[in-house]
């Protein structure tokens, strides 16, 4: 079997590095933030050379604070794509926002910068482009729109810990860059987790207050607050495998360049890659029109794949009260239709990116031949 990913495999290749990290938590009784997390924040600040980082409890919470952090409020508008984890739209709805759709782009999937400058109203706040598995969104022309409606850029991030967009990584660009190190993320905990970096000295203190309850001072609270804390032990287990980030990254875009060798000429559609990022390959992500059967015909071949993602944020059965229909979003909607992830982590032997390579070639030409033409972005 070709398994999607292997934490397990991570784990026993880090062991002597991650255990004493981990124990060292349990000695020291700082069960929630504490040293290891103000170490790591400064580690990952460092690392994206942002200026501020706060570290929470997942993705959703960093998106969570960071809108309300750029003081997001209920009546006012942000905009976003529907082509993403759902967690982007969700948080949105929890700050009792208005949460508007621009759709991607054909070739990369994330959002079409056209599309955003249509879209403002004079209740629009604030813009999350996704930087959708590894590659970063097309940032100058969405910064500048922005900036023209003096709107806040909260880039997710929560796929691309290490992408680059001309040369800066991700997250040090917009105000807020929004990180999640939930386990399968390029860079993941030992559980769930979160971090936002802003450039503003403000929105870092009122950061660090929204994750804890909304007070400075203890049992103060200032602002409506959450425990949205980082538990020590995540903080030490993210030190530790922060140092392996970029060496993963690089890992990463070799098995994706092995895919590329492997499939070429085989008709399959792609992801475009854009020339003004450096793409981290959170997922390997090819495009076909009948997707669904060739998933099935891999699954049976022992190799297993995912699907990021089936159903657009708009068509999802909790966002109908959004009142958007079937149709308003065609590219995200043929991209929900036709993507399909193939297995890629960085401990990823060279010979299983050659097996499913080898599978997908026989099942483009063998007699019951399964047309794999996906007519989006050939490369
Ligand atoms: C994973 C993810 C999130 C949410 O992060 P969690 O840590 O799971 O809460 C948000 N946005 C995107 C694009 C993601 O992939």
């Amino acid at each position: 079997m070709i398994p999607f990913s292997d934490l397990a495999t991570q784990y026993r290749l880090l062991k002597e590095e991650l255990e004493p990290a981990v124990l060292s938590v349990l000695e020291s009784g700082q069960y929630v933030l504490g040293g290891e997390v103000i170490s790591f924040e400064q580690d990952f600040a460092r690392f994206v050379q942002a200026r501020y980082a706060v570290a929470v409890n997942s993705g959703t919470s960093a998106l969570h604070v960071a809108l309300l952090a750029a003081g997001v409020k209920p009546g006012d508008e942000v905009i976003t794509v529907p082509f993403t984890f759902v967690a982007t739209t969700a948080a949105i709805r929890y700050a009792g926002a208005t949460p508007r759709f621009v759709d991607v782009d054909p070739g990369t999937l994330t959002m079409n910068p056209e599309q955003l400058a249509r879209s403002i109203t004079t209740k629009t706040k604030a813009v999350i482009p996704v930087h959708l598995y590894g590659q970063p969104a097309d940032l100058d022309p969405i910064l500048d729109i922005a900036h023209a409606h003096q709107l806040t850029v909260i880039e997710d991030a929560c796929q691309a810990h290490g992408a680059r967009y001309k040369g800066k990584a991700v997250g040090s660009i917009g105000d807020f860059g929004c990180f999640s190190f939930y386990p399968g993320k390029n860079l993941g905990a030992c559980g769930e987790g979160g971090l936002v970096t802003t450039r503003h000295e403000e929105a870092d203190h009122k950061l660090r207050m929204l994750r804890d309850w909304g007070a400075a001072r203890k049992y103060h609270h200032e602002y409506l607050g959450f425990n949205y804390r980082m538990d020590g032990i995540q903080g030490a287990a993210l030190r530790v495998k922060l140092r392996h980030l970029e060496s993963w990254n690089k890992r990463r875009s070799e098995l994706a360049a092995r895919y590329d060798v492997g499939l070429n000429n085989l008709g399959l559609g792609h992801v475009e890659r854009a020339a003004y990022g450096n793409h981290v390959y959170h997922l390997y992500v090819i495009r076909v029109r009948e997707r669904d059967r060739l998933q099935s015909r891999l699954q049976e071949a022992g190799i297993q794949t995912g699907i990021h993602y089936p159903v657009p944020v708009h068509l999802q059965p909790w966002a109908s009260a959004l009142g958007y229909r079937l149709g308003q979003f065609p590219i995200a909607e043929e991209a929900a239709a036709t993507v399909l992830s193939l297995p890629l982590y960085p401990e990823m032997p060279d010979g299983h990116v050659d097996e499913v390579a080898a599978v997908l070639r026989r099942l483009a030409t063998e007699q019951q031949r399964l047309p794999l033409e996906g007519h989006v972005a050939g490369h």
